[in-house]
């Protein structure tokens, strides 16, 4: 039987060999780089909001797979979403990653295919791994200039 572990490691190896909005993005409005020197993930994030709203996001880049996954997931998740929803997402996730206490059943509920990731949580040089692409989506946001690093 397929246990829960096996199931989140499933997902997590789909996105990661098939990203989900990988490439250029036309017209995009924002955009932020985003580097991770402990593990040399590497991304660029680039946006298309209107109205306050997230009509499309592609990332490019190289990373491993808990960095590619959790940026493929991350462009699933949040086009759609009003930027706010977006910023709160983030928050969310990275606080069930970097808190002690383990998620509940209804966070992990709520972060949907997130979910998938929190195993990070034992292993705090893959919080940085699984978080860069939202650290990257939250700076693109915020229309900051340098690129993001997670040192
Ligand atoms: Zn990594």
């Amino acid at each position: 039987m397929l246990d829960l572990k096996d199931l989140y490691q499933e997902v997590i190896i789909d996105h990661s060999k098939r990203p989900r909005h990988f490439g250029k993005l036309a017209d995009s409005n924002r955009e932020a780089e985003g580097f991770n020197p402990l593990c040399g993930d590497r991304l660029t994030v680039k946006l298309i909001v209107e109205d306050g709203l997230v009509k499309n996001v592609a990332f490019e880049g190289v990373g491993c797979a808990i960095s590619t996954a959790s940026a493929s997931m991350m462009t699933d998740m949040v086009i759609g979403k009003t930027e706010a929803e977006a910023r709160a997402l983030f928050q969310q996730f990275q606080e069930l990653v970097t808190r002690k206490e383990p998620p509940t059943a209804a966070e992990l509920t709520t972060l949907d295919k997130l979910a998938a990731l929190t195993g990070v949580r034992a292993f705090p040089s893959r919080v940085k791994c699984a978080t860069l692409a939202w650290h990257t989506l939250a700076a693109a946001l915020d229309q900051r200039h340098e690129a993001v690093k997670t040192e």
